[in-house]
């Protein structure tokens, strides 16, 4: 006999319909009162189902639901946090803009696609940074009011749960989500079944299911493959998070890419901006290509336009490896057809996902960013990184104009705040600061808030994250097997009287986890100092294929065990969104050593800093923005050192020194009452700074006034009288390949050269540009200036056009004045004039000789 497998629901007491309505929007895993009202109901069963509302209600029983509902105590909490819920559901969002503030319209839906989102840990669909920061981004939205809507994938698997085994390896091991157990429901078309769309892979045609998860009042659609009229290959596309087989790897990126483009199309979502978070997502492009030309029957130049104005993408990856690309020839064997299908040349199209001429790859961020108006890195580290990789890319750009801009990372403040600051904040900043993070005297109001209070705040959020390890090495060891007297010694690890040291995030080797383990003896003093102890809590999983990264993971768990150091030093196993969120709140220094610059941006260190942990990080990513030597500590010794392993030595040394001298002793400075007034000092004040630099809402806003508003604003002016502009700007492309290949300086004459120059000076330059017959307008001269120590005050200065003569040549005249002593450097260039030509085509400028 064959089961078939249904789901049945429980039958839901008429009063207690908020609670269901609230477990389905993930706003309840973010906000405590909501947390706090599950919680409630049965504090063991809620934890173990992972803090997951729609889980534990299925697990309740008809008895307990039926005592809530006539529970007048719980219900009062229940309609508290409902009428919560329904005033942030409708909050209307604005922008600024010349100084009126704008409700959002409905031309200003933004799709915002990434190959992982992190929301919460009972959806670990997620692997680490990028998707916390993605979750943290649609949560972020949401609060804010603006119409963003998140796409991604649903997998079966997700990302792997870590064991380490007793050899001290890392085991994964992939548990299946059932859905139904889950914040998520299906999409239903117009006839109430479930969405189903169609995928292209080669020459089968996936069906793809399609998702959706309240985050707020913003929503996340997420495509799933593994449905039965699937071949048990397609089913098995979505399976796995990073899986690191390519075949399987670019088929999950054709259904992200692709599928999210047609599951818009089906539902009707037409938005003005797509935002590529990462290159995963890049097939975006192909779809959209496929669609404005067969479709809407645009020729390729106009599709092409009009996805570069309506495209952002945002890269996070500092080495040039780790950007997603695969062979050209399995890109090929994928999209091959469609290219033909859609009249593409296939060798034009390859070369727009390359970085070198003619190398067999095909680089998903190149095709990315050649598609994109606007490019960010996320921090102004990684962003200079970032132009320096992809230069290639732009050949004819002086380094300084590359079109990759930097825009920080934040994280969102109420899913990482603990909920005992909560409490202060609502009451010395008040609770409307949840829509309004961006703003600077929210976080200056903090230092009102009482030194004491402040302390009693991260005291509790301290043992709490103490019980919290007990608990879990507690199942950890019950499940390895070990005797009850071993259990027992679980109550003894950690103290919360020690300085506790925190260190979580991927296993990667540029992270370095096993950096303190540098000088082994040195460390071990550190810790077991009788009067001025030290704790450090270590967690992070590897990726299944990162043997170098798994044998970092063993060196620190054999350093426990071996300098029987379990009382003083903890590897907590399986690191996801709880852990991190015990640890960021509870531990009293977050310690960062990344090899720089591979750091990108780095989030753990912001959550860390607005719960008035103090960072001890590497001036990598994010933290030399947010430093300012009150804040927290600065590794800097390796900056003067190229090879890794010299700096591995220097920066190891600093770090024991810091503690050692500084961090160890002001910790244990204590007034009588036996609290540390300097730390707390230091505590608001990192509170302060990090949470005003580095929130989410910061973040969103400079995404929405750099890139997403002047999009938008273009979007509107290409499609309006049946896409006039984007037709004109087409063909002024046609009219420009026309003269381009034609035109070139000939010659520059800048007036100091026969003349000594000084600061305040004018200098006045005629050009000479061959231009055939080309329209008088159609092209500009720019002289482009150089200046400063390190010449890199770049300033450029338009020439006039003056007359043409016969021999199609013209003059163009101009001046600058030089503002700053010292060597200057002066080069002219022409470029097309058109403002928003220039903007989507800027790779059209030719240099004077
Ligand atoms: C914040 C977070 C990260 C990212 O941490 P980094 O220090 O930026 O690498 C990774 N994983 C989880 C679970 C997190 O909460």
């Amino acid at each position: 006999m064959k089961f078939q497998s249904f789901f049945v629901k429980p039958a839901v007491p008429t009063s207690l319909k908020p609670l269901y309505d609230l477990a389905y929007n993930t706003w309840s895993t973010w906000d405590n009162s909501a947390n706090t009202l599950f919680s409630r109901i049965d504090p063991s069963l809620f934890r173990e189902v992972h803090h997951n509302p729609v889980e534990f209600l299925y697990r309740l029983g008809a008895d307990r639901l039926a005592g809530l509902a006539k529970d007048p105590g719980f219900l009062f909490e229940l309609e508290q946090v409902w009428y919560k819920f329904v005033s942030y559901q409708s909050f209307e969002g604005t922008y600024s803009h010349e100084g009126q503030e704008i409700p959002f319209g409905p031309r200003s839906t933004i799709a915002y696609l990434c190959m992982e989102f992190s929301l919460h840990e009972s959806l670990p669909i997620y692997s680490g940074g990028l998707g916390i920061l993605a979750g943290d981004y649609l949560k972020a939205a949401s609060d804010i009011g603006l119409p963003l809507l998140g796409f991604g994938l649903l997998y079966r698997y997700g990302y792997f749960s870590q064991r380490i085994n007793q050899d001290a390896f890392q085991e994964e091991e992939y548990r299946e989500n059932i859905w139904f157990f889950k914040p998520i429901t299906e999409v239903l078309d117009k006839d109430g079944q479930p969405l189903i769309i169609e995928v292209p892979i080669q020459k089968t045609k996936a069906a793809v299911k399609v998702w959706q998860i309240g985050v707020g009042r913003t929503k996340l659609y997420l495509l799933d493959t593994n449905l039965p009229q699937n071949e048990p290959r397609v089913r098995a596309i979505t399976d796995m998070l990073y899986d690191s087989n390519r075949d399987d790897r670019i088929e999950q990126e054709l259904i992200l890419g692709r599928g999210s483009r047609i599951a818009m199309r089906a539902l009707g979502i037409e938005p003005s901006v797509y935002h590529l978070n990462e290159g995963h997502s890049a097939f975006l492009i192909l779809e959209r290509l496929k669609q404005l030309m067969l479709e809407d029957k645009l020729p390729f130049g106009e599709a092409a336009n009009l996805i570069r104005n309506t495209t952002v993408f945002t890269t996070h990856t500092p080495v040039i490896e780790g950007n997603e690309h695969f062979d050209k020839s399995l890109v090929s064997r994928y999209i091959k057809a469609d290219l033909e299908q859609i009249g593409i040349n296939a060798t034009d199209f390859f070369a727009m996902g390359a970085v070198q001429p003619n190398e067999p790859v095909f680089w998903l961020p190149a095709l990315a960013m050649r598609f994109s108006r606007f490019c960010n890195g996320v921090s102004k580290i990684h962003a200079e990184v970032s132009r320096k990789m992809w230069q290639p890319l732009f050949p004819k750009h002086h380094f300084d104009e590359i079109p990759i801009d930097s825009i920080t990372n934040g994280v969102h403040v109420p899913t990482w705040l603990s909920i005992h600051l909560e409490y202060l904040f609502d009451r010395y900043i008040g609770p409307d600061y949840q829509h309004h993070c961006e703003a600077a005297d929210v976080w200056d109001k903090i230092d009102g808030i009482p030194d004491s209070e402040i302390w009693e705040a991260h005291r509790r959020s301290k043992n709490e994250l103490i019980s919290f390890l007990r608990r879990r090495l507690h199942r950890e060891l019950e499940r390895k097997g070990f005797s009850a007297s071993k259990l027992s010694e679980v109550e003894d690890i950690l103290t919360a009287d020690a300085l506790t040291i925190g260190f979580a995030r991927r296993m990667a080797p540029y992270k370095r986890a096993d950096l303190i383990l540098q000088d082994p003896e040195r460390l071990k003093k550190i810790l077991t100092n009788k009067t001025k102890p030290v704790q450090l809590i270590l967690s992070g999983k590897s990726h299944p294929a990162d043997v170098a990264g798994k044998q970092i993971l063993k060196n620190i768990i054999d350093f426990i065990q071996d300098n029987k150091l379990q009382h003083r030093m903890v590897f907590v196993e399986d690191y996801d969104m709880d852990v991190a969120r015990h640890l960021v709140q509870g531990v009293d220094v977050w310690l960062n050593n990344p090899l720089k610059p591979l750091e990108a941006s780095g989030t753990s260190g912001m959550k860390a800093g607005i719960n008035g942990v103090l960072n001890l990080s590497v001036l990598d990513g994010w933290w030399p923005e947010a430093f300012d030597g009150q804040n927290g500590w600065a590794v800097t010794a390796g900056e003067s050192h190229s090879n890794p392993e010299v700096k591995r030595v220097v920066e190891a040394n600093q770090i024991y020194e810091l503690l050692e001298d500084e961090i160890v002793p002001l910790y244990f400075e204590r007034s009588e009452s036996g609290i540390p007034f300097e730390w707390i000092r230091r505590m608001k004040h990192a509170m302060v700074t990090v949470g005003n630099g580095f929130n989410m809402h910061r973040m969103l806003r400079e995404y929405l006034y750099k890139f997403y508003l002047p999009e938008m604003e273009t979007s509107a002016e290409l499609f309006a009288d049946d896409l006039a502009l984007l037709k004109e700007i087409s063909a002024m492309q046609t009219e420009v390949d026309k003269w381009w290949p034609k035109v070139y300086i000939k010659d520059v004459f800048p007036s100091f050269l026969d003349q000594p120059t000084t600061v305040g000076q004018e200098v006045s330059l005629d050009c000479y540009v061959y231009l055939d017959n080309a329209p008088d307008s159609l092209f500009g001269v720019e002289a482009v200036h150089l200046s400063g120590r390190n010449i890199d005050q770049l300033g450029t200065s338009a020439l006039s056009f003056v007359e043409k003569y016969p021999d199609n040549v013209a003059k163009f005249s101009g001046s600058f004045v030089l503002h700053r002593p010292g060597q200057h450097k002066l080069g002219v260039r022409i470029r097309p004039n058109n403002p928003l030509f220039r903007e989507t085509y800027p790779e059209y400028i030719k240099w004077a000789e």
